[in-house]
C-alpha cells in the first residue's frame, strides 16, 4: 500500500481549523476530517436519549446503541449520519457544542471514537482536525498544526457565523461559552486539548482565511513533499 500523508491541525473552539481545513483538504485532494462533529453526533444522540453527558454510566449503557457514519457531499462537505439518520445541520447548535466539550471528557466515548479516526486516516490520506490529533490520534502525523486565537477574537467569529444564520447571539454569552470550553477542553483527564510538541502553532487572530491557508500551505511545504 502506498504511504498515507496525514496533516493533524489542532486548537481551541472557533480558531477557525473547519473552515481552514476544509479548504486546504480540497486543494491537497485529500480527506477531510472534521472530528468535532463526531463528538458532537454522540453528544446529540444521547441528548435525544435524555441521557445527560456527565451520566458515565448512562453514556456506557447507551453508547453501543449508536452507529456513525461519515458521507461526504460533492462539495467535500462532511455528512454526520446517527444510525441512519443525516444530523449534518442538528448538531450545529451551541448547546450541543457545550454537551460534546462534557461528553468528550467521557473515557468510553474517546476509546470508541479512536478508532474510528485512526480507521479513516490508515485507508486515506487525511487533514484531520480536532483538540487531540496531534497528541494522540495520530501521533505520527507528517505535519502537525496548532490554530489558535485570542478568545474574544474567536467569540467575535463565532458571532458573525451564527448571525449569518439569521440568530442574534449575545457577544457576553458567546465569550463565556467559549472560555468555558476552552477550560473543559484543556482540564480534562484524557487527552486534554494541548499543543503537541512537534506542531507548529499559528495565532490567526489578526490574520484571514487566505493568509491563514497560506501560511499553513507554507508550513506543509517545509515539512512534506506531496
Ligand atoms: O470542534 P467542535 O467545536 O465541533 O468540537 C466539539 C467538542 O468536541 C469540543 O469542545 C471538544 O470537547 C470535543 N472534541 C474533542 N476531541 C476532538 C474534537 C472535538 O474532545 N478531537
Amino acid at each position: 500500500m502506498s504511504k498515507r500523508y496525514s496533516i493533524a491541525i489542532d486548537g481551541p473552539a472557533g480558531a477557525g481549523k473547519s473552515t481552514i481545513a476544509r479548504q486546504l483538504a480540497a486543494e491537497l485532494n485529500f480527506r477531510y476530517v472534521d472530528t468535532g462533529a463526531i463528538y458532537r453526533t454522540v453528544a446529540y444522540f444521547l441528548d435525544l436519549l435524555g441521557i445527560s453527558p456527565k451520566d458515565t454510566d448512562g453514556v456506557s449503557r447507551y453508547i453501543d446503541e449508536l452507529t456513525i457514519g461519515i458521507t461526504y457531499d460533492e462539495d467535500g462537505l462532511q455528512h454526520m449520519i446517527m444510525n441512519g439518520m443525516d444530523v449534518t445541520g442538528d448538531i450545529r447548535t451551541q448547546e450541543i457544542g457545550q454537551k460534546a466539550s462534557l461528553v468528550s471528557a467521557q473515557p468510553v466515548v474517546r476509546e470508541v471514537l479512536l478508532d474510528m479516526q485512526r480507521e479513516v486516516a490508515r485507508e486515506h490520506n487525511v487533514v484531520m482536525d480536532g483538540r487531540d490529533i496531534g497528541t494522540v490520534v495520530l501521533p505520527n502525523a507528517d505535519v502537525k498544526i496548532f490554530l489558535t486565537a485570542s478568545a474574544e477574537v474567536r467569540a467575535d467569529r463565532r458571532c458573525k457565523e451564527l448571525a449569518a444564520k439569521g440568530q442574534k447571539p449575545s457577544f457576553e454569552k458567546v465569550l463565556a461559552e467559549i472560555r468555558q470550553r476552552d477550560y473543559q477542553d484543556t482540564h480534562r483527564a484524557i487527552a486534554p486539548l494541548k499543543m503537541a510538541r512537534d506542531s507548529v502553532k499559528l495565532d490567526t487572530s489578526e490574520m484571514n482565511v487566505q493568509e491563514v491557508l497560506a501560511e499553513m500551505k507554507r508550513i506543509i511545504g517545509e515539512k512534506v513533499t506531496l
